[in-house]
């Protein structure tokens, strides 16, 4: 059998700001790329198309995406910048200072289009005075419902896996149908729209296959997924499929929006050991003044029953959620009614964000401001909380034996619990490291920050699957982040809220 191996196109260097969602994006865009034949520059400087995949929620993303396109122009001043994700999607169609393209979120299957006709021109392509050839966004976001959404998994080209990566993202759909009053979300990628399960579960096996062995669920609305699809799915049956298969060990839910957490995802959390034992369910608040301004639901008292129905329910399940301090109206009184319930030892992780007055949301209409130096005081005594708590549960476990996976990582071995999301919650770290990636187990020692110690007890069992030696990835494009803004565990998830 032949292979056709595409002709080079050039040099292409991809990179990606924000939450895990873009991670993944940049991710599949990387491969179809390097599938198109384009070859990866080792550095920005060294590359003829330069893709920033960006996050533009806050003020503060936005700023650091025109800061990242001028670093790299100043670092590449003949390469062609294209800007993509939810920054370019907030300019509406007008390409940043320093950029030669901007594709919004529902445009990044044209990427390779856009770059081949770029490509028959020639690169390195542009001088200052050819930019500036905005292309054109779609008003309405991400497109019409039931296609499939852009920029997702395209089996011909599967995603980069790292030697020794045990951990995989896997989306399971896109945008948002809810309206909370801070967020641009909506505004950016549009209305909810589910993947098509199979097309997921094609995405989920091929990582597996490949030797992933803990699938991470993501998305905007993660509870809402198949709330769109005709005939309906629903979340919990997505992972009791992908549970009942072997090679999977850990399943993880993220951005769980508590109005959608029902009797069945509750029971399956409860009777499934293969999920970890884990929810990501950001409140936001719990005082109901406040949640009601935000509109969020359920309200304060729907909200308490239901995190004592999962503890009743899920015994020793982990919470990871966050809030937001200072939102419009409120009082030392809705403060105090969340400082209550994250000193009541409700929750595992906790993440806090300063409201901030995005132009385009309801909130930033609301005049009751908090001034930022009380919502920063807000924000540290509620970190402070959450710091005891954890410095409670950090001792009771010494001398516990738990499961740990140890996978390479960017920044060399890394250690995590059942109970530790990749990236925000902290990790263990180990006295010792096998060399190898997979499941062992550790004796937890003590706490170190966010981080947990341990021991390291036995040199576990061999991975399920093994890659096939010699295996190198996809040819993919490296994706390289920017200094990480995902600020650690019980600091702010800057990038990711539900
Ligand atoms: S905060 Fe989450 S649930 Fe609310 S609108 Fe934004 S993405 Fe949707």
């Amino acid at each position: 059998m032949s292979v056709s191996i595409p002709a080079t196109r050039g040099r292409a260097s991809l990179e990606v700001l924000g939450c895990a969602k873009n991670q993944v994006e940049a991710e599949t865009l990387s491969s179809r790329l390097a599938g198109l034949g384009w070859e990866l520059a080792a550095e920005p400087s060294e590359a003829d198309v330069i893709v920033v995949h960006t996050c533009g929620f806050l003020e503060s993303a936005r700023l650091e995406a025109s800061e990242a396109v001028a670093r790299l122009r100043r670092s590449a001043p003949r390469a062609f910048i294209v800007v993509s994700g939810c920054f370019a999607q907030f300019l509406g169609g007008k390409v940043p200072p320093g950029a030669d393209a901007a594709l919004g979120t529902g445009e990044l299957d044209r990427l390779p289009e856009l770059l081949e006709s770029r490509a028959a021109r020639g690169f390195p392509c542009l001088g200052p005075e050819a930019r500036g050839a905005a292309v054109p966004i779609p008003s309405s976001g991400v497109g019409r419902r039931r296609s499939p959404p852009s920029g997702y998994h395209d089996a011909s080209f599967p995603r980069p896996l790292r030697m020794g990566q045990l951990s995989a993202y896997l989306r399971v759909s896109e945008g948002c149908d809810r309206r909370c009053t801070f967020c641009l979300i909506p505004q950016l990628r549009g209305k909810m729209k589910s993947r098509f399960p199979k097309e997921i579960l094609a995405e989920a096996r091929g990582l597996v296959e490949r030797g992933v062995e803990e699938l991470v669920l993501i998305s905007q609305d993660t509870t809402a997924f198949g709330d769109d699809l005709r005939p309906r799915m629903s979340l919990p049956r997505l992972a009791e499929e992908m549970v009942s298969w072997d090679g999977v060990r850990w399943l993880r839910l993220l951005y769980a929006h508590p109005a959608g957490v029902d009797e069945r995802l509750i029971r399956l959390l409860a009777g499934e050991r293969k999920l970890c034992g884990y929810l990501d369910m950001p409140l936001q608040h719990l005082s109901d003044p406040v949640l009601k301004a935000m509109g969020r639901t359920p309200g304060e008292s729907g909200t308490f029953r239901l995190l004592d129905r999962l503890r009743e329910k899920v015994p020793g399940l982990a919470l990871r959620t966050t809030f937001i301090v200072g939102f419009p109206g409120e009082t030392d009184r809705d403060f105090r009614r969340m400082a209550r319930g994250v000193e009541e030892g409700r929750f595992e992780h906790v993440g806090v964000f300063v409201w901030s007055p995005e132009d385009r949301t309801p909130s930033a209409r609301l005049r009751a401001r908090v001034p930022p130096a009380v919502a920063e005081e807000r924000r540290r005594a509620l970190l402070d909380a959450q710091s005891a708590v954890m410095d409670r549960r950090g001792r009771a476990r010494i001398g516990e034996a738990v499961e740990v996976m140890i996978e390479s990582s960017p920044r060399g071995w890394a250690a995590r619990a059942p109970w530790q999301a990749p990236e925000v919650d902290g990790g263990v770290l180990l006295d010792r490291y096998p060399g190898r990636s997979g499941f062992f187990t550790a004796r937890i020692t003590g706490r170190k920050g966010i981080d947990l110690t341990a021991e390291l007890v036995d040199h576990g069992d061999a991975p399920r699957l093994r890659r096939k030696p010699g295996f190198r990835g996809t040819g993919m494009l490296p994706v390289h982040r920017f200094p990480d803004r995902v600020m650690h565990g019980q600091d702010a998830r800057a990038t990711s809220i539900s």
